[in-house]
């Protein structure tokens, strides 16, 4: 195994002349003001190693990636019971895609895309007034990463707000079926807030370490979840953390992994180490397009891929 911070590195040098590559998301118009050369890359281990390169401690939008945190808040809170109202199969479609739900009467196929996590959302919202369920959202994440510092950039959420035509679309329809438990303004309203919460890589790979580590941080002892549960997590990570492109990152990355249109990925090596690459340009499926080359080169080098090294 080669020295880490010397992987971290080699992989930012390498990348550099790509910096930019990819496709800024423009239909969230405070996520279309970023840098698109932005690039940063953060390794955290389960021993407690941090390696860290570029943009590693510069904020950006977590958006979708929230989704891993509500998941698994909910799942805390009901266990199996979201299974009701959420699957666990690929969509095949697009991250806000409102064909499927027709079909299957109002239910999502998995909390990853945009329809299953709003589906989560609400049933965060239990016994809730929305500004509550927003500030235990953001709480947990604070808890998991170690550091009250996060915050939710308001700006975005304001602006996603302003354009989530299609998210208000698909909580409708989901309610037309009887899906959702709370007001369709309130669900929007702490979606568009968890999605805009802005951490740093740093911040992200310690949050994700439970993940990494059999359900527990081992960085402050605490126990989040159990350790079937964090396998379960991961599980769907793998199979549906990258929308239509899930397959294709686990053929190249091959680890569990939750992407956001923010450019950010979140990705897993079990047993090793949480990491978390962000790289504004996103491929034609809406992930960050040279994190997902910085994931495959990392994989490659460490010989972390879950499908052998
Ligand atoms: N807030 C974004 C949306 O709902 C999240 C999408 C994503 O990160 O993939 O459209």
């Amino acid at each position: 195994m080669p020295d880490l911070q010397t992987v971290v590195d080699e992989i930012h040098r390498e990348l550099s002349p790509r910096f930019g590559e990819g496709r800024v998301a423009d239909y969230i118009p405070q996520l279309a003001r970023v840098r698109p050369d932005r690039f940063g890359i953060a390794v955290q281990t389960v021993d407690g190693g941090v390696h860290l390169a570029g943009d590693a401690d510069v904020s950006f939008s977590i958006q979708s990636i929230s989704k891993v945190f509500t998941l698994t808040i909910a799942l805390g809170k009901l266990g199996d019971a979201i299974w009701k109202r959420v699957g666990r199969e690929p969509s095949g479609t697009a991250f806000n895609s409102i064909v499927q739900l027709e079909r299957e009467a109002g239910i999502p196929r998995n909390p990853f895309i945009n329809a299953g996590a709003l589906a989560i959302t609400d049933l965060l919202l239990a016994g809730h007034p929305p500004k509550a369920a927003i500030g235990e959202i953001l709480r947990f994440v604070r808890y998991l990463a170690d550091d009250e510092d996060i915050v939710i950039d308001h700006e975005v959420a304001r602006s996603e707000a302003a354009t989530g035509y299609r998210n208000a679309a698909l909580a409708n329809f989901m309610r037309s079926f009887d899906r959702l438990n709370h007001p369709v303004e309130h669900v929007l309203g702490v979606y568009f807030h968890q999605c805009a919460i802005a951490m740093s890589c740093r911040q992200l790979a310690r949050a994700g370490l439970y993940l990494a580590a059999g359900g527990s941080n081992p960085l402050t002892g605490h126990r989040v979840v159990s350790r079937q549960r964090a396998r379960r997590i991961n599980a769907l990570m793998l199979t549906c953390g990258h929308y239509d492109g899930s397959g294709d990152f686990a053929y190249h990355v091959g680890l569990p992994g939750k992407s956001g249109v923010g450019g950010g990925i979140l990705a897993i090596a079990p047993g090793n180490a949480s990491i978390a690459v962000w790289s504004p340009g996103l491929n034609d499926v809406g992930n960050s397009a040279l994190g997902t080359v910085a994931l495959e080169m990392l994989a490659a080098r460490t010989g972390w891929s879950v499908f052998g090294a």
